[in-house]
């Protein structure tokens, strides 16, 4: 049975503002997403059914129906009948490093490897914005995921615009394992008490959404310069967030007196935080310091760096 061996990368947000509440019930948002190393390995391969399963290492994953990788196998089989019959179903095995419900789009990865996958599986030649557009059905970090790298998000962060590729930028992040964050919860605090603040007018949104194109932290981005562009993160979800989980404050407020770092931020609705670097000798350094500071066993902590990629294949049989 054919199969392909999928590399899903984590992203990070270096930025994330809240512009407005949509009609549709999402938040209008604008965004900075950045692909980064630490990575889950999805295998997909071809089965003599027509059925679809899902193996997952990590017991905080599902491994139903509700998984978002079963779910991107299930929206291919039902858009493509024909190559389901023609080629079968598929078994999908996750080798998850990505930590579980931590604001690094693990679950969108996932889906995004399993439409490549099913893609190259049944020979559907698909375009990038084929899949994207697939991915969009999913879950609104999807797109970004197919192809990564360095994107403005808008919308619901499904309307992407690429910007120019980083030179790798040395990152640590932290998560406490037990520690989850609803997104759900995130943004309705954040519509609960910032709320009145949102922009309601449509030319205003506009221009909103437009101005992160010309931002300073674009700037940066364009100009390589690494230390501005830590010096510009910015996340709204932080002000809901920090006030309500004083560990991801302290992880915060910790990275920002280590020597070398040079700009601190949660990652999407966290608690994930990340600090950017500015080498890998001094992320390494940092990760030691953190873990002296902090002991406990349930802090995960990874030294990671930017990549330019999304989903790539890594072998096939
Ligand atoms: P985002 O940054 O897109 O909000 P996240 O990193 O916060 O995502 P995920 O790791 O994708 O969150 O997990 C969110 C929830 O989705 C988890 O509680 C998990 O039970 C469920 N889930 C479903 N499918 C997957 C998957 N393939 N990988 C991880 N989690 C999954």
């Amino acid at each position: 049975m054919r199969s392909y061996t999928l590399i899903a990368p984590a992203k990070i947000n270096l930025y994330l503002e809240i512009i407005s509440q949509r009609p549709d019930g999402y938040h209008e948002l604008a965004m900075i997403l950045q692909s980064i190393e630490l990575a889950d390995e999805i295998n997909v391969q071809s089965l003599s059914n027509e059925s679809i399963c899902v193996n997952c290492n990590h017991s905080q994953v599902p491994t139903d129906k509700s998984n978002l990788a079963y779910r991107a196998a299930a929206l291919m089989a039902a858009k493509f009948p024909e190559a389901l019959a023609k080629y079968g179903g598929v078994e999908i095995t996750i080798n998850k490093h990505i930590p579980v419900a931590a604001g690094l789009a693990g679950g969108s990865a996932n889906a995004a490897a399993v439409l490549v996958g099913i893609d190259l599986l049944w020979n559907l030649g698909l375009t990038k914005s084929e899949l994207e557009e697939l991915g969009a059905t999913l879950g609104s970090d999807v797109p970004f995921c197919v192809a990564g790298g360095t994107v403005i998000a808008t919308g619901r962060g499904e309307q992407l615009s690429p910007l120019p590729s980083l030179e790798p930028i040395y990152i640590v992040l932290a998560k406490y394992r037990s520690l989850e964050v609803s997104t759900a919860w995130a943004y309705k605090t954040y519509r609960q008490e910032f709320g009145s603040s949102y922009l309601r007018d449509p030319d205003n949104l506009a221009a909103r959404a437009a101005a992160v194109h010309s931002g300073d932290i674009v700037k940066a981005i364009a100009n390589q310069d690494a230390g501005e562009i830590a010096q510009k993160l910015h996340n709204d979800l932080e002000r809901v967030v920090l006030p309500a989980y004083p560990q991801v404050l302290q992880l915060r407020e910790l990275f920002a007196t280590q020597a070398g770092v040079l700009g601190t931020m949660m990652s999407g609705s966290g608690p994930t935080v990340f600090a950017l670097v500015e080498s890998e000798e001094q992320a390494q350094a940092v990760k030691l310091q953190i873990r002296a500071a902090i002991p406990d066993q349930d802090l995960e902590l990874f030294v990671t760096r930017t990549i330019t990629h999304g989903i790539q294949v890594a072998s096939s049989t």
